[in-house]
């Protein structure tokens, strides 16, 4: 038996492509893809019980964890990376690329028997003469750059968590403390070198393959080619600000409502504010708080006070915790790092930051009650449920519009928005299913009632999104049927689009 199939691989590896090997044969055509990359590499090349292959599965969660591929393939140099995507594509090996490897799910920058292109030996980081930008490979973390930056007195527009990958987080768009002021991080890169599917290496800017330049903020890479360097806007930037308080979850509603002005009226009048509202479920007890995170880009002058944006929160009564802190970003993004090795899921929801009172109340009652449900259910794990609220002022949209605009669609005239995103995690495995249904229908059903309450928008936003949400769609038919068509300009026959796994893909052939 073994033999008629081994004769067979040989003669259908002479007559049919490498996708028609690979579907016939798959486990065998993958060793091919490693073996062809390690031929062309001579090295960096890891297979399982390695340490190398141990080095690169470093997953957030275990879901990503547990996606083992057959090899990792660790690129030295954009070069390199040229190389690999060549052999992959023109062997039509399946494949995925891994940044900071913090996507939730199962795929997201892991794959099942193919080949992950790690990027981690992608990590310089280089400060331009004039101050103005820094270049940074893709395999680096946000703390290996706010610790450079740091001690020059200088910020950039990047994410809040450590050990967050600067690759995905920015070409999904990238919340920071610092986005009131200068948008999303996908807003402040003024250069990326892409890697296309042909192996061919392009620079996307303002001025050169500006239709690429336009896709990738916001569009995500996995349709368009691996960014090999970051060049990003840097600025002055001193030590940040944050107030941080507990509320009892009988305090909802007015925590939010505050929120709510804060977002539509106080974030426009001092474009430095920002913050989040958790509304966190606790195990221990079986009831709920109302954490508030207010975080300022300018230390106040005098010490002990608070910025008058964020007065109304300092009134709120029966605070069971309110501190502030001030230290410099590397402080902060290290104390916020939320630690590894748990199982998670989310997805979000975007909505008109002029809601109505009742409506809170009903997706508060429509959040309880699904977390019941999952509780009733889950068998004694160790479960954890959120509600977190983040803003999207109308200053921040603003800022997006430089250079043209990014791949999201969000305009000023749209008013406010204020994002809900549901993460949750487990321990068990036994729970996934229980886990990613109920967090599936809390979306739907608030959905439902966003649109109810005519206050729903079609935006998704693709950093925090469940892997089923149509991200891309959300952005509106032009942008959409825009994004194909740059898709199809710089990858022809469509390679990224088979072959390159998991992720927010666009439709098309
Ligand atoms: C604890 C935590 C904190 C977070 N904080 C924030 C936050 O403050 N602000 C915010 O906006 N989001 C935040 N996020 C969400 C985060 O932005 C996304 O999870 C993001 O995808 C992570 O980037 P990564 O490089 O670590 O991810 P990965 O899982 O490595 O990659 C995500 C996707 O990007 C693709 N990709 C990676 N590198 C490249 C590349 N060089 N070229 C092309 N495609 C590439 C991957 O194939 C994958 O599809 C947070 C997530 C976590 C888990």
């Amino acid at each position: 038996m073994v033999v008629i199939f081994g004769t067979l691989g040989i003669a259908l590896l002479c007559s049919v492509s490498g996708i028609t090997l690979a579907a016939k044969n798959p486990l065998h055509a993958r060793d091919d893809a490693c073996r062809a990359l390690a031929a062309a590499l001579a090295g960096d090349v890891a297979y399982p019980n390695t340490t190398s292959y141990l080095q690169s599965a470093d997953y957030w969660s275990l879901q990503q964890l547990e996606t083992q591929p057959r090899c990792f393939v660790a690129p030295k140099s954009t070069k390199e990376v040229s190389t690999i995507l060549r052999v992959l594509t023109e062997g039509d090996w399946p494949f995925t690329v891994k940044g900071g490897g913090h996507m939730p799910f199962s795929g997201g920058s892991s794959i099942e028997n193919g080949v992950t292109i790690d990027l981690v030996h992608l990590n310089d980081i280089k400060v331009s003469s004039d101050r103005r930008s820094v270049s940074v490979g893709p395999g680096n973390r946000w703390i290996n750059v706010t610790e450079i930056l740091d001690p020059m007195g200088l910020g950039v527009v990047g994410g809040r968590d450590m050990n967050v990958g600067v690759s995905g987080l920015t070409l999904g768009g990238g919340i920071s403390f610092f986005s009131g002021m200068y948008g999303w991080a996908c807003d402040n890169v003024r250069r990326y070198e892409v890697v296309l599917a042909s192996g061919r290496i392009v620079n996307a800017t303002p001025t050169e393959n500006k239709d690429l330049y336009w896709a990738l903020r916001g569009g995500g890479g996995s349709n368009f080619g691996i960014v090999t360097r970051f060049d990003l806007v840097i600025f002055d930037q001193g030590e940040v600000w944050e107030n941080g308080l507990s509320f009892p979850g009988s305090s909802n509603a007015t925590v939010i409502s505050h929120f709510q002005n804060l977002t539509i009226h106080g974030m426009p009048s001092d474009k430095g504010a920002t913050g989040f509202v958790g509304i966190n479920y606790h195990s221990s007890t079986g009831g709920y708080s109302a954490d508030v995170g207010l975080v300022h880009a300018t230390v106040p002058s005098s010490p002990g006070s608070i910025p008058a944006v964020f007065e109304p929160f300092q009134k709120v009564p029966s605070a069971t915790a309110n501190s502030t802190i001030t230290g410099t970003v590397s402080n902060f993004i290290t104390s916020i790092a939320t630690p590894y090795g748990r199982r998670w899921t989310w997805g979000n929801v975007v909505v008109s930051a002029s809601f109505p009172g009742k409506f809170i109340t009903e997706i508060m009652s429509l959040f309880e009650s699904h977390n019941v449900a999952l509780l009733q259910n889950e068998g004694g794990d160790d479960i954890s449920l959120t509600a977190l609220f983040q803003p999207i002022p109308v200053n921040l949209i603003e800022a997006m519009q430089k250079n043209g605009g990014n791949a999201m669609g969000l305009k000023p005239s749209n008013g406010a928005l204020i994002m809900i995103s549901f993460p949750t995690s487990w321990t068990e495995a036994k729970n996934d299913e229980l886990a990613y249904s109920a967090t599936r229908k809390l979306i739907a059903d608030i959905e439902a009632k966003a649109i109810e309450y005519k206050v729903h928008t079609p935006f998704v936003y693709m950093n925090y999104a469940d892997i089923k949400q149509e991200v891309q769609k959300g952005y509106g038919k032009e942008n959409y049927a825009r994004l194909v068509s740059i898709a199809r300009k710089y990858d022809p026959q469509a390679k990224l689009s088979h072959l390159w796994k998991g992720y927010f893909k666009l439709q098309y052939l």
